[in-house]
């Protein structure tokens, strides 16, 4: 789960790191006040979980409280790279001296992390690592040790950061051990015209298996930018929206990816992962198949179930369920096989609804459906 760059800030606050004196604001009239008490002049700046704010016109610089009020009208509703923005960010600005880029991130297949830093931070950091690697210096830090005040000196002299960045890369480490964090990011950590050095932006992912722990965000943080996959959420559903068009109904996260595969593999893409778990009741089945239908991208949906604690005949009531609240408008192919194969697909036979077909293999069903919705696509 990511958190907010604000939610970042504060986590920088507490480990001693600096940053802009700054405030959130829901709406304008907030960020007008807000701007009042951070002395006027303010950049404004967009909440969403995700980077490129800049580049899209969500971060601005307003020279006065009318002007933040403005400002902040013109980017709380925006949408940036399909998230909406719901609350800003009013920041004193900061005269920048050198922009850096610093983070640690998870390397799962060395199974260390890596430290990650350039003296050429800010927005155009992507297209620096592209076009000039050598300008991002990556160190691998082996988990046992950490960073070390060395360490830390070492990275931002291999990095060609200042010397005066090192409390900072040591801070952040702790952030990212103490917070359990899989990655850390600054970009950019700068250094003001003062000589200071401060995080003018924060991403920080924490370790959805140390939820347990990390109680502090609470629902916050849980907050799903998407509708469906909060409704999905609401209902206990184990539901992740993609962008493709084959909806994909399954029990058990190994057989709905091997799902999402063969939908790809027959040419069509699939419009989510859902998996109804074992023991699945009639009811999750129903509620599954209500997420999947609301979303607008769904031409056709593929239930692929191989019965074992889940008995075939309990998911064929679930879908008998649904049809009862749902009006199906997109065909639906399903593939029962394993415990009470028989009995599920003779209860599904006997609903005969037009737009449900019954398909014996897991690859026939997935043809099949990859066909439905590229007809679908051609009407
Ligand atoms: P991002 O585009 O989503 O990464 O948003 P950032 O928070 O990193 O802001 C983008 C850019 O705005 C930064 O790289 C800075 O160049 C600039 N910026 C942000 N805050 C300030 C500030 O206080 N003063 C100045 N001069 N520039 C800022
Ligand atoms: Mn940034």
């Amino acid at each position: 789960m990511d958190l907010y760059e604000y939610q970042a800030r504060e986590i920088f606050q507490q480990y001693g790191i600096a940053v802009p004196e700054a405030e959130t604001a829901d709406t304008a009239r907030e960020a007008r006040h807000a701007a009042d008490r951070l002395g006027g002049r303010v950049i404004v700046k967009a909440q969403v979980k995700t980077g490129g704010r800049g580049k899209a016109g969500g971060v601005k610089l307003a020279t006065d409280p009318a002007a933040a009020e403005l400002t902040a009208r013109h980017i709380l509703g925006m949408d940036i790279k399909g998230h909406t923005v719901r609350k800003v960010m009013l920041a004193q600005p900061v005269d920048i001296d050198a922009e850096y880029y610093a983070s640690y991130a998870l390397d799962r297949a060395a199974g260390r992390f890596l430290a990650i830093a350039s003296a050429h931070g800010g927005m155009d950091i992507e297209e620096v690592a592209a076009t000039r690697p050598e300008a991002v210096t990556r160190i691998p830090v082996d988990p046992a040790e950490g960073v070390t005040p060395t360490t830390a000196a070492a990275i931002a002299t291999a990095a060609g950061l200042p010397p005066t960045t090192a409390p900072a890369l040591q801070r952040l480490w702790q952030i990212l051990t103490k917070e359990d964090a899989l990655l850390v990011e600054v970009n950019p950590l700068v250094r003001a015209t003062t000589g200071d050095i401060l995080a003018l932006d924060g991403k920080i992912t924490l370790d959805d298996n140390a939820r347990f722990r990390q109680t502090r965000w609470g629902d916050s943080a849980r907050t799903h930018d998407d509708p469906l996959e909060a409704t999905a959420a609401a209902k206990g559903l184990n539901y992740v929206r993609l962008d493709g068009e084959v909806g994909v109904i399954g029990n058990g996260a190994g057989l709905v990816m091997s799902t999402l595969d063969v939908v790809a593999g027959c040419g069509a893409r699939p419009a989510n992962f859902l998996d109804i778990g074992g023991g699945a009741s009639a009811q999750v089945m129903a509620d599954g198949l209500t997420v999947v239908l609301a979303d607008p991208g769904v031409r056709t949906v593929l239930v692929n179930v191989f019965g074992g604690i889940t008995a075939c005949d309990a998911v064929a009531d679930g879908i008998v369920k649904a049809l009862e609240t749902v009006r199906l408008t997109k065909p639906l192919v399903v593939r029962l096989d394993g415990n009470n194969a028989a009995r599920g697909r003779a209860i599904l036979d006997a609903r005969a609804h037009p737009l449900v077909q019954q398909a014996t293999t897991m690859d026939g069903a997935a043809r099949r459906a990859a066909a439905l919705a590229t007809d679908a696509a051609a009407v």
